[in-house]
């Protein structure tokens, strides 16, 4: 299958890579002649261009840009291309993304391939980052049901899961488990940064793979968790206000020395933890 793909990032090279390998014929975009080079010696893309014409046989156009930019890149898409071609984006968030762009072409379904780095870029894409990962996807009652097949069949190529759910949903959903995670650990290193420098010194001295792991998606693209916080802000803050009165729920409970319950809270995330990660 003929698959353009706009926007050669941590996300954009990662799938230009694995939809390569099973044997697709990949169209690089990118804004930079230099990131054009790299994405064919990287193997990102069998032809790559700075021009949108490139695209004009493309059968599945991905658009891995930032959210913010993913609207307005589809309106420039759209003189170069024919009106089967389906369009789909990578964003973090759907319902904002869903809503604009299937205003601006009919055969648009939204997606969010579930699988990220701390890192962005063309060098940062990597082989298999969506192995085993859920892609979702989240069409509209007017989408046609077999470019929903068309894309569940990109994603099982990334030998990712795909999932088909509301926009909404997936918007609640995400700012849970993605979004809200990394305002926590944004939290987390902001409140370690607070210490004497003494003690600073040692923290950083003595880190290791609790805080490697507590601190990761809190030091990561800080554009990404921007564009999370403003196009699923009452999501997110829905997931922030629930976040802290979790918190305090157990301020109060070392406050008042209450271990027993502390224990059966900690026993309980330690059961229910794997349903998470499964
Ligand atoms: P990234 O590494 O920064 O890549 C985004 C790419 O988009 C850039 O390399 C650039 O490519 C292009 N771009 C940047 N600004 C642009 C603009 N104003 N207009 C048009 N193109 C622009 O970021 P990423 O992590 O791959 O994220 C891309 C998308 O994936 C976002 O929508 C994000 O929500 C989604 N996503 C990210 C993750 C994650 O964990 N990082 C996970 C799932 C989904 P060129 O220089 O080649 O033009």
């Amino acid at each position: 299958m003929k698959i353009g793909i706009v926007g050669l990032g941590l996300i954009g090279g990662s799938l230009g890579l694995d939809l390569r390998s099973q044997g697709h014929h990949i169209i690089g975009i990118s804004r930079q002649e230099e990131t054009c080079k790299i994405a064919l010696e990287k193997g990102i893309a069998d032809e790559s261009s700075t021009k949108l014409e490139a695209l004009s046989n493309a059968e599945i156009i991905l658009v891995c840009t930032p959210i913010a930019a993913i609207a307005k890149t589809i309106k420039q898409i759209i003189p170069y291309i024919n009106p089967e071609t389906i369009i789909t984006d990578v964003g973090s968030v759907k319902y904002h993304i869903v809503e604009s762009c299937s205003k601006l072409w009919q055969n648009f379904i939204g997606g969010h391939p579930m699988a990220g780095t701390a890192e962005s870029g063309i060098n940062a894409a990597i082989p298999n980052l969506f192995t085993g990962a859920a892609y979702v996807f989240t069409p509209t009652k007017e989408s046609k049901p077999e470019n929903v097949e068309k894309l569940k069949a990109i994603a099982l190529d990334l030998i990712a899961v795909p999932h088909v759910c509301d926009a909404k949903i997936h918007d609640r959903a995400v700012s849970y488990i993605s979004h809200l995670p990394v305002m926590v650990s944004a939290s987390l290193i902001k409140a370690c940064l607070q210490k004497q420098p003494d003690t600073l010194q040692l923290a950083q001295i003595l880190a290791s793979s609790g805080f490697r792991d507590t601190s990761r998606v809190g030091g990561g693209n800080a554009e990404l968790g921007v564009m999370m916080a403003k196009y699923n802000r009452s999501e997110l803050l829905r997931s922030l206000y629930s976040y802290r009165d979790n918190l305090d729920g157990i301020i109060d409970l070392i406050e008042k020395e209450n271990w027993q319950y502390l224990e059966e809270i900690l026993t309980n995330n330690g059961e229910v933890r794997p349903n998470f990660l499964n």
